[in-house]
């Protein structure tokens, strides 16, 4: 299905339909949502998407790491077909398929994640999580990392570590001091892993002695960099945040909302290192297209709410909790953690070699089912560069490959398949990339 790679400096992406959506969109939409490829979707199956111009595309974006289960999984949509014409929300009242996705849940979790709330978003689940934070602790600050990302409502942001979606929005929530994230490739402190000995993981100590009024009520830390742009800490760095965590008091918030159902190789990144969160942010894959995420957390922190303290008019709704009910029965049957081990080891083999072919591409890192390209004009300099950035998803896209881009510079591309695509799909897609970073 593979379409030919265009050696042209700008190939033709949009088909006349999606053109003609295009043109209403521009018209009627906001225009403030992340710029994709200029196609219109249409419908997809596990890791396939055509646009309404009938063109097939492999997915690498799962949505933005949503679609775990590929693309209406006949399972997930037999579940919300039954659960809509049954009964789709009710208000806070316990139904079975709440009750039920909680208990499941926290089988699931370490045994101090011992209750679950429900919501809709992933910044729902990072907010709620900063309120219990405050709540239980009666102190104020939180510790967050530079190019953090815990989604876009206000309290959300304001964790935020990239200055680009807090501007222009005035004064952010006080309180939330930045640490330096393990960005090995742009080290801020030029130094080399191992050697460093994790010295960006130490700098903890120098936020605290600096920045706070002694009030530290909990840290958040994703387990990888999303929108940061694919960066990965090496290994031992979250164990040590976490030592630091309980060396200082301070309640430890894990942010899974994009890294947790299968996606870097375990059901829960947490798996890697054992780490044991007070509370957990989950999202995105739970309900792998339909709106769920949750934030798992203890008995003893949900403790200081009193009944109606803390809700949320969609969340765990009867529609939402029956489709991750479904989503879980597929990720036991399939095991699709364990594709996104074996696919991902393979794919990331591949992008390995073309960063060691391609001039442009600096590097090539990730787990699992959820890898960054990074893209530079110099591999000496690492200079990004955005607009060949553009240029190879566009060249991709052409070419039957669907990518997207993220990353502080904008020189990022996401490699997010869902985690149902099998070994041909990941060595058709690759041959894909492989093609088009050699027609540069
Ligand atoms: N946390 C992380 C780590 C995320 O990646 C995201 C979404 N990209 C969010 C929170 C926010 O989730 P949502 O967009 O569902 O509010």
């Amino acid at each position: 299905m593979a379409r030919k790679v265009s050696k042209k400096q700008t190939p033709k992406v949009t088909g006349p339909q999606s053109a003609k959506w295009l043109r209403v969109s521009r018209q009627a939409e906001a225009g403030c949502m992340s710029q994709q490829a200029p196609i219109v979707l249409d419908h997809g199956r596990g890791v396939m998407l055509w646009d309404v111009d009938g063109r097939q595309y492999i997915d690498w974006t799962s949505g933005v790491l949503v679609t775990n289960v590929g693309h209406c999984h006949p399972r997930l949509v037999e579940a919300v077909q039954q659960q809509a014409a049954r009964l789709m929300n009710v208000y806070d009242f316990p139904t079975p398929p709440r009750v039920e996705l909680a208990r499941r849940m926290v089988a699931l979790m370490p045994p101090n994640l011992d209750r679950c709330f429900l919501v809709t978003t992933g910044s729902e689940a990072t907010e709620a999580a900063m309120r219990l934070a405050k709540r239980h602790t009666g102190r104020n600050e939180i510790v967050a990392f530079w190019g953090g990302f815990h989604g876009r409502t206000l309290g959300a942001m304001s964790m935020g570590g990239k200055a680009g979606g807090k501007k222009g929005f005035g004064t952010m929530l006080p309180g939330v001091l930045f640490s330096p994230f393990a960005y090995c490739y742009r080290c801020p402190f030029k130094m080399t892993y191992p050697k460093c000995d994790l010295f960006c993981a130490g700098w903890l100590d120098h936020v605290k002695a600096t920045e706070s009024t002694g009030d530290v009520a909990a840290l958040i830390v994703e387990p990888y960099q999303g929108g940061a742009g694919f960066i990965f800490p090496p290994k031992g760095w979250l164990t040590r945040v976490h030592e630091w965590c309980r060396a200082n008091d301070v309640l430890f918030i894990l942010d899974e909302v994009q890294a947790s159902f299968g996606r870097t190789g375990k059901m829960f990144a947490l798996e890697h290192e054992r780490l044991r969160p007070n509370m957990l942010c989950i999202g995105k894959g739970i309900g792998s297209g339909v709106t769920t995420a949750a934030l798992m957390s203890e008995e003893r922190l949900f403790a200081c709410l009193a009944p109606g303290e803390m809700s949320s008019t969609h969340g765990g709704n009867p529609l939402c909790t029956a489709a991750s009910l479904a989503v879980l029965d597929i990720f036991k049957d399939e095991k699709l953690e364990d594709n996104a081990a074996r696919v991902g080891r393979y794919m990331l083999g591949r992008l390995r070699k073309m960063q060691r072919a391609c001039r442009y591409l600096g590097d090539a890192r990730g787990m699992g089912l959820v890898m960054g390209l990074e893209f530079v004009k110099d591999k000496r300099t690492k200079e990004p560069a955005p607009d060949l950035t553009v240029e190879v998803i566009n060249r991709a896209v052409a070419a039957g490959l669907l990518v997207g881009r993220v990353g502080f510079h904008g020189n990022v591309i996401r490699v997010a398949p869902p985690l149902v695509i099998s070994r041909s799909e990941a060595e058709r897609s690759c041959d894909i990339m492989e093609k088009v970073l050699k027609s540069l």
